[in-house]
């Protein structure tokens, strides 16, 4: 009994002790001195300095103010007027990634460079059974139009299969095709096509669901190489000047994954998860046999709730973080599967993978349980989907606030923009694709046709209408660089700087809108604004310290500028030799 007392005095003493001594001056670990600071908080925009102690930052001031509050054994970095920002915040993209064991054809612009890579690929990995990558865009092969037998020239004796950047459609080359058994006779599976020559021949593309039929032949990659594959883009990514990511269609057998490199304290990075939620029509994957009966439907559906209610109490952060589903309502522009309500030019308006009622039904589902509903949507019809399935939740809930969100949003239309702000909901856009290279040019653009392409990836509109606007790269897709997409965004032009002028220049945004949405709007995205997104004491010390001021030098500079230093909860995950 006298131990007991004694022990709660000594605690009670250690608690006013600890609490009278942070009050007056916290230890302060580390300080950045003599920079320019952009915080992204509107009560101190500008400072030239910040003090860190532990996991968060202090202090926000002048260089004198914050060296007042150093101890001796405080760390300094003098940034010599180098540019500080909040870390940057990726709001959809794909972990843990491409696997190290596959060949990579982003920026394979020619069809040379295309095969050049797959032979290369294949020589130096004599013994791999199947040959996987991704990445590679239409505009590698003549008048766009891609066949097998670009493959068989160079890969005749394995089976090849590379999607193409968007994912959404692949390429197979012969010997997939005879292994997967494919061939004149076979049909399309439901929400997929078999690309047929007019002599009805495969010619080897596999459109939206029809990758299952190839896919399902690929030998599963292995937990191991999961592992590895988060490792070493976890690297790449802090190197980019990323702090917090937000995954977004988390399949539920990665979990382990993330939670093995949080174990072994290798996380780089701040992680958002939203697993996939599917219409009764589709089966996993969107493409196989799942019931049209409802009942069943709302079986699995409570199946799915039950196992994500379980993941949101596991997963509540700082670093692996759980409470959003995503939903995909439509393909892209670039395969003509995006929703649409008027035809593409050529034809077609998209294939929708949900109905409205069913939508409805299922968001509403959710948004009763509190989660945030992602929903992928490019079309204009698909977007005016997701935004009636969010103003059905509302009203048959009562709820408001869940910030659900637009994945992608690509083309709007104009008239739904003010629904955006009404219903709460935010817009989940991807800087980088609105770079004007040749499959936006020339597939994107040619197929919206010009009413449509004006305003298309146009994040202006976004902001004119007062949304809240989360940039993202859907890498994976595109490179996870922020800088090079911020550039884009703010020229609307190449890296080459073409076209002259910018293509569709009204869209163009200035570089500190582009700063906030890959920052203080990605973490309200994920509810977090109140611990990070914007450099203010109190909050987390995500930051990252740039070689140029980007804020004022000229465009093509900013591709120019380095990422010297990535610091996430007061830990630096990057630091260039330069620094
Ligand atoms: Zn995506």
């Amino acid at each position: 009994m006298r131990r007991h007392i004694l022990l709660l005095v000594v605690v009670f003493l250690g608690i006013e002790i600890a609490t009278t001594a942070q009050q007056a001056k916290p230890h302060v670990d580390r300080i950045l001195v003599n920079g320019k600071i952009w915080t992204g908080d509107e009560l101190r925009p500008l400072a030239d300095a910040l003090a860190i102690s532990g996991e968060k930052i202090v202090a926000v001031g002048s260089t004198s103010e914050i060296k007042s509050i150093a101890s001796r054994d405080t760390a300094v970095v003098d940034l010599g007027g180098r540019l500080v920002v909040p870390g940057f915040q990726d709001s959809h993209l794909h972990f843990p990634g491409a696997s190290v064991n596959e060949v990579d054809l982003h920026g394979a612009e020619t069809l040379k460079e295309f095969q050049t890579r797959l032979a290369e690929f294949a020589k130096a990995h004599p013994d791999m059974p199947w040959i996987v990558g991704n990445g590679w865009g239409y505009s590698a092969f003549p008048n766009q139009t891609v066949d097998k037998r670009y493959i068989d020239a160079v890969i005749a004796d394995r089976p090849v299969y590379v999607t193409e950047r968007d994912g959404h459609m692949g390429l197979a080359n012969s010997k997939a095709l005879e292994i997967a058994g494919v061939s004149a006779k076979t049909s399309d599976p439901p929400n997929g096509h078999i690309m047929k020559s007019t002599s009805g021949e495969p010619t080897g593309e596999f459109k939206e669901a029809a990758q299952g039929l190839i896919e399902s032949h690929i030998p599963p990659r292995s937990k191991e190489d999961f592992y590895q594959s988060l490792l070493q883009h976890m690297d790449e990514a802090a190197a980019a000047g990323l702090t917090s990511v937000q995954e977004a269609y988390t399949s539920m057998g990665t979990f382990p994954v993330f939670e093995r490199a949080a174990a072994a304290g290798r996380l780089k990075l701040r992680f958002h998860f939203a697993p996939g939620i599917l219409p009764a029509e589709a089966g996993d994957g969107g493409g196989g046999g799942a019931p049209k009966d409802h009942r069943l439907k709302k079986q699995l559906m409570a199946a799915d709730l039950e196992d994500y209610r379980k993941l949101r109490e596991a997963f509540s952060g700082p670093f692996l973080k759980f409470g959003a589903v995503k939903g995909v309502l439509d393909g892209t522009v670039d395969a003509r599967t995006a929703v649409m309500f008027e035809p593409y030019v050529g034809g077609g308006t998209g294939i929708p993978f949900w109905e409205q009622d069913d939508l409805n039904r299922t968001v509403a589902l959710y948004d009763q349980e509190g989660f945030q509903v992602l929903l992928h949507a490019i079309g204009d019809k698909a977007i005016n989907m997701a935004l009636n399935a969010f103003e059905y939740a509302a009203k048959a809930n009562g709820t408001t606030g869940r910030r659900h969100r637009v994945e992608h949003a690509e083309v709007p239309l104009l008239s739904d923009l003010p629904r955006f702000k009404s219903l709460g909901v935010i817009a989940s856009t991807q800087a980088m694709f609105a770079n004007p290279d040749a499959t936006v040019l020339e597939n994107f653009a040619v197929l919206l046709g010009p009413d449509r392409a004006s305003h298309a990836d146009s994040f202006k509109i976004f902001d004119d209408a007062g949304i809240v606007q989360a940039f993202g790269s859907d890498w994976g897709v595109f490179a996870f660089e922020p800088l090079p997409a911020i550039y884009c965004v703010v020229t609307r032009m190449t890296p080459e700087g073409t076209p002259a002028g910018g293509w569709y220049p009204a869209g163009r945004i200035s570089v500190e809108a582009a700063l906030r949405h890959f920052t203080r709007d990605g973490a309200y995205a994920t509810f977090d604004e109140d611990v990070r997104g914007t450099l203010a004491p109190g909050k987390l010390a995500d930051l990252v310290v740039l070689s140029k001021d980007i804020l004022s030098v000229p465009p093509p500079d900013i591709l120019k500028t380095k990422v010297l230093l990535t610091v996430v909860g007061g830990r630096d995950t990057y630091r260039s030799a330069d620094f």
